[in-house]
């Protein structure tokens, strides 16, 4: 496994990271014996990042990732968040960050997290996460319960934004960084590279796009890129190569990101992803894929109050 600097903080992560999504039941039922064995088997293959929040299963992924890292907890770096609680419950005040924190660390039995986040930014109102979430985000890290903040979200703008105004330390982006699009380069990239911020990129499947079983019910992507994703699977089978590793691999080579948040349920993903980002990408197929995605590249959809 290779580790990279997070930005300025002093943290060495892996460069794949454990998206605990799925820990909460967010792409399927999993069991307990599942969930126990894919932490392990990541710890062991030498991934030191994972990343949950209250919001996934609606707190079910703390709990589970605090009772799988029981006796571990040193081992890795914990990543969670504060401000979504449900598809349509937000609340980024001030107040709720800091009742929050004490909420995530009693559920993930530790007293401080590495990183605490703001969830999903772009469904709170800009000027309270620049003027009231990030400085109560700070106040946490005084108090020694989270030793870095930093926000996340769908749009790369409004990171960029809260990037620009506040000194986070590190800045999370999901789907605009992988094979089907690299916008996260346009404007979040330079900016939070230029400011030494860390950036973190998620969703390197494109939430299950790019594999073989395909798109959950509720992904909000067009079809178009759903049919685009599928044929990109398709293409790589045909070259002999697993999909997912080549999705993984070309998201690991990115030039800054510090780590790649792959959502893992099973010991059998978690070993498929560490093998899978060990094998380079032959320029061929990659060229292949840009032509095939071309169409849709870089499409996007709504999120929050944009
Ligand atoms: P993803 O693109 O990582 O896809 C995850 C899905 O792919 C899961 O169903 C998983 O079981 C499956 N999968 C993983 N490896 C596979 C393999 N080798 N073969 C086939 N299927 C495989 O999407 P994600 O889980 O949404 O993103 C990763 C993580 O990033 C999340 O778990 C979360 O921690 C983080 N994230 C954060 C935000 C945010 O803060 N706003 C948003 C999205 C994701």
């Amino acid at each position: 496994m290779e580790y990279r600097l997070l930005g300025k903080t002093a943290l060495r992560v892996s460069v794949l990271g454990f998206g605990a999504s799925p820990l909460g039941d967010e792409f399927g039922k999993t069991t307990a014996e599942e969930r126990q064995r894919a932490v392990d088997t990541a710890i062991d293959r030498g991934i030191n990042y994972f990343d949950t929040s209250p919001f996934y299963g609606r707190t079910l992924s703390e709990e589970r990732l605090g009772q799988a890292l029981a006796g571990k907890r040193q081992r890795v770096f914990l990543a969670t968040k504060c401000g979504r609680y449900d598809l349509d419950r937000f609340d980024f005040s001030a107040q709720r960050v800091f009742t929050s924190i004490d909420e995530s660390l009693r559920r993930l039995r530790t007293d401080h997290v590495d990183v605490l986040q703001a969830h999903d930014i772009e469904f709170g109102d800009q000027r309270q996460i620049i003027e009231e979430t990030v400085p109560a985000l700070l106040n946490v890290k005084e108090s020694g319960k989270a030793r870095f903040i930093g926000v996340t979200g769908y749009p790369p703008r409004r990171l960029a934004e809260v990037a620009a105004a506040r000194p986070l330390d590190l800045v999370l982006s999901y789907c605009h960084y992988n094979l089907l699009v690299t916008d996260m380069d346009e404007l979040l990239t330079p900016l939070v590279r230029e400011k030494g911020i860390g950036l973190v990129n998620a969703s390197p499947l494109h939430m299950r796009i790019l594999t073989e079983t395909g798109a959950p019910a509720w992904h909000p992507a067009p079809e178009s890129v759903k049919q685009a994703g599928a044929a990109v699977v398709r293409l790589c089978r045909e070259h002999g190569r697993d999909p997912a590793a080549v999705a993984l691999r070309f998201c690991i080579e990115h030039p800054y990101v510090a780590t790649t948040l792959v959502g893992m349920a099973s010991p059998a993903e978690v070993e498929a992803n560490v093998r899978g980002i060990e094998q380079p990408v032959d320029a061929g197929l990659l060229e292949e894929i840009a032509r095939l995605v071309e169409p849709v590249k870089n499409t996007t959809w709504e999120s929050g109050h944009e």
